[in-house]
C-alpha cells in the first residue's frame, strides 16, 4: 500500500501535463490548481485504502491526464450556472423561479455595487427601516393598507401564524391542507408555531355552517390556503371568500389567507383565471403570497392588509429572523413599479410575457428553429414541429393549458433519452423533455437572444454522443 501511495504523480508534475494540455490554464491561481490536483488524487488515496486499487499501473498520470484535465476545467468554473430552460414551465422552481425583468437586474447590479439607502431615513440622515423602501409601492399595487416583506411566502405564513394564532386555534377546510413541493406542508407549519388546527368540512366540499359550527372561544382565526399544485373538481365546493369575511367579523375572528402564487393582474387562459391579490385583499385582514411565482420577481414572502396588523408582524421577533436582503429588496421595488402599470407589467416582467405570449409567435419561433436544426443537424436528427401545451408552474393556474408548439428531435443514432441526459453536461446544459421518441424543446421559455447558445449546446450534444458511439 506505501509503494501504492507513492507511485501517486505529484503535483508538480500533473500541473506541468496539464499546462501542457491546455494552456489556458496558466490563468488559474496555482493555489486552486494545487488544490483541485491534490482533490483529485484523494479519491484514488481513498481507492487505495480500501483495496480498489492494488496496482501501480492503475495510477499512471498518461492514464489520468484526460480526466484530470476535465476535473480541473470543470472545478474551476463556478458550480451556480446558467441553463436552458426549454421545458416551457415558466415558473420552475428547479431552476429558480421567475426570470427578473430588465428594470430588476440593474436595480439589483446598482445594490450590489454600492452604498444604499437600505436602512437610512434620507430626510433625517437616521437609521430608518428597510420596509419602508417597498411598503408604500406595495400598498399601492395592491390596494392594501399596508405590506411586509420577508425572505419567501413559507415565512410569510409561519410569521403569521406565529402573531397572531400561536397557542389558539385556527379553522382550515380539509379541501386545503396543501403540501407544496419541497415538504412544506400547511398542518406541520401551524404546529411548529403552537397554532392548533381545526379541520372542517371534507375534503371535495366545506360549507360556511362547517366554519361556524367549529367556532369556539379559543378560535382566533379562519384561514383559507390556495389549492396551489391541485384542483378538486366535480362535486365541490368552496365557501367564497365574502361569506367568510362576515362570518369572521361577526365571531371577532380574523380572516387570513395564503395565496401562494398570488397574481395582481388577472389572465384569461381558456377561461380560467384565479383571484387576484387586490381582490383577495378586500375581504381577508392578510394575504400572503410569493414573490417569485406569478408576480415575477424575487423570491420574497409578501404579506398585504390592515396596517395595525402588519404592525404586530413587524414587531414580532421572528421579523427579523426573517428578513430579506438588500438585493431582494432591490429587485422587489423595481418589479412592483412594473405594476404601476398592468399593460406594461405583461411586457416588461418575463414570468407574465411567459404566460401571455401569443401562440402563434411561439409558432413562428419553433419554426425558426427547426429550419436551423434541420440544416446544422442533416443525416444526424429527424426535426419536427409538434402542437403541444405548456404549463405556468408554481403551482399557479395547474390545470390551465397553454397553447405551444415544440420542436421535437429525433437523433437517427442514438435516442432521444440519451440526447436529453447528454444535454445536462452541455455548456449551457439545455433541460428539455421527452415525448413519445422525440426530445422537445418549448420555446415558451427560451429567450430569442439564446439561440445562439441553444444551437451550440445541441452541436455538442450530437458531437460527444457521436464520438462515444465511434
Ligand atoms: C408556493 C406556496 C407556498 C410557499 O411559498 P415560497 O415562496 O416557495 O416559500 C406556500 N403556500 C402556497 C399556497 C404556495 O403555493
Amino acid at each position: 500500500m506505501k509503494q501504492l501511495f507513492a507511485a501517486i504523480p505529484g503535483v508538480d508534475k500533473c500541473k506541468q501535463s496539464l499546462l501542457a494540455q491546455d494552456p489556458s490554464l496558466q490563468n488559474m491561481s496555482s493555489e486552486l490548481l494545487r488544490i483541485l490536483i491534490t482533490q483529485y488524487w484523494d479519491n484514488y488515496r481513498q481507492k487505495i485504502k480500501s483495496g480498489q486499487i492494488t496496482s501501480i499501473t492503475e495510477l499512471e498520470l498518461q492514464h489520468h491526464l484526460p480526466n484530470l484535465l476535465r476535473f480541473v476545467q470543470k472545478g474551476q468554473k463556478p458550480r451556480f450556472k446558467k441553463v436552458l430552460n426549454a421545458t416551457g414551465i415558466v415558473i420552475h422552481t428547479n431552476m429558480g423561479r421567475s426570470v427578473l425583468s430588465h428594470a430588476a437586474q440593474q436595480a439589483v447590479q446598482l445594490a450590489a455595487a454600492n452604498y444604499s439607502n437600505l436602512e437610512l431615513d434620507l430626510s433625517t440622515g437616521l437609521r430608518g427601516s428597510r420596509y419602508a423602501l417597498v411598503e408604500h409601492l406595495l400598498a399601492q399595487v395592491t390596494g392594501a393598507e399596508a405590506g411586509l416583506v420577508v425572505n419567501n411566502n413559507a415565512a410569510a405564513v409561519l410569521l403569521l401564524l406565529d402573531t397572531f394564532c400561536a397557542g389558539s386555534e385556527v379553522i382550515v377546510s380539509r379541501g386545503e391542507l396543501v403540501e407544496i413541493g419541497g415538504s412544506f406542508r400547511i398542518p406541520a407549519v401551524m404546529s411548529k408555531t403552537g397554532a392548533i388546527l381545526r379541520e372542517v368540512g371534507t375534503t371535495n366540499r366545506t360549507h360556511l355552517e362547517d366554519y361556524a359550527a367549529a367556532i369556539t372561544p379559543q378560535t382566533k382565526a379562519l384561514m383559507r390556503v390556495h389549492t396551489s399544485n391541485y384542483r378538486i373538481i366535480g362535486f365541490h365546493s368552496r365557501v367564497p371568500l365574502e361569506d367568510l369575511a362576515k362570518l369572521a367579523a361577526e365571531r371577532g375572528l380574523l380572516l387570513l389567507e395564503d395565496l401562494g402564487s398570488g397574481s395582481l393582474v388577472h389572465f384569461d387562459i381558456n377561461g380560467l383565471d384565479e383571484p387576484t391579490v387586490q381582490e383577495t385583499v378586500r375581504y381577508a385582514d392578510v394575504v400572503t403570497f410569493s414573490g417569485d411565482k406569478v408576480l415575477g420577481g424575487p423570491q420574497a414572502g409578501l404579506l398585504v392588509g390592515k396596517a395595525a396588523l402588519i404592525q404586530k408582524l413587524k414587531a414580532n421577533q421572528l421579523t427579523r429572523a426573517l428578513r430579506c436582503d438588500k438585493l431582494c429588496l432591490a429587485a422587489l421595488e423595481a418589479t412592483l413599479r412594473c405594476y404601476l402599470d398592468q399593460q406594461g407589467a405583461k411586457a416588461e416582467v418575463p414570468t407574465l410575457a411567459g404566460i401571455t405570449v401569443k401562440p402563434w409567435d411561439l409558432a413562428g419561433q419553433s419554426s425558426r428553429l427547426a429550419r436551423g436544426f434541420t440544416q446544422a443537424l442533416e443525416g444526424k436528427c429527424e426535426v419536427s414541429v409538434r402542437d403541444a401545451v405548456s404549463r405556468v408552474g408554481g403551482g399557479a393556474f395547474p390545470q390551465a393549458d397553454l397553447p405551444t408548439s415544440l420542436v421535437c428531435l429525433q437523433p437517427t443514432k442514438v435516442s432521444a433519452a440519451e440526447l436529453k441526459a447528454k444535454l445536462l453536461s452541455t455548456e449551457p446544459p439545455v433541460l428539455g423533455y421527452l415525448d413519445q421518441d422525440a426530445f422537445c424543446l418549448d420555446p415558451r421559455t427560451l429567450a430569442e437572444a439564446d439561440y445562439p447558445l441553444l444551437f451550440q449546446a445541441i452541436m455538442q450534444a450530437f458531437a460527444e454522443l457521436e464520438a462515444a458511439h465511434s
